[in-house]
């Protein structure tokens, strides 16, 4: 994987759109593609139901995993939403890193906007460069 993730403009749009949708708890999910270009967006149910921090059901997270492997899709990133918080990893997130060598997408709040950062989380805190690219763009 390359440092560079590019998001479709709808994605980018879904993703601020859903965790706009839930201010009481953080919205996750996993985001696949093709090359470094994650145009599928698979949401998968918060367990915990908090608004502090998340973790995928195991049996959202099996049948996402299913489907990118049935669509020959490659896994690219896990994305949160931090619902009042800005997009940078928690103390929580970092304790509770689960899938270290996954790309790490934050949607959070940023001087009253909504702003996703992506982060690789192997050996502390690394942010990845996001490109919103248009719908149509191909790699
Ligand atoms: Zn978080």
């Amino acid at each position: 994987m390359s440092g560079l993730l590019r998001l479709p403009d709808r994605i980018h749009r879904e993703l601020i759109a859903a965790a706009k949708a839930s201010p009481d708890e953080e919205v996750c999910g996993l985001l696949a593609g093709t090359g470094d270009r994650a145009d599928q967006r698979l949401p998968v149910e918060n367990r915990l139901h908090r608004f502090d921090a998340f973790d995928m059901a195991a049996e959202g997270l099996i049948d996402a995993m299913r489907r990118i492997r049935e669509e020959g899709w490659t896994l690219l990133a896990i994305y949160h939403s931090h619902p009042g918080t800005p997009p940078w990893p928690s103390e929580t997130d970092l304790a509770r890193n689960q899938y270290p060598e996954a790309l790490h997408l934050i949607i959070g709040r940023e001087e009253g906007d909504w702003r996703i950062r992506a982060f690789r989380l192997e050996e502390g805190v690394e942010e990845v460069e996001l490109e919103v690219a248009p719908d149509s763009a191909r790699n």
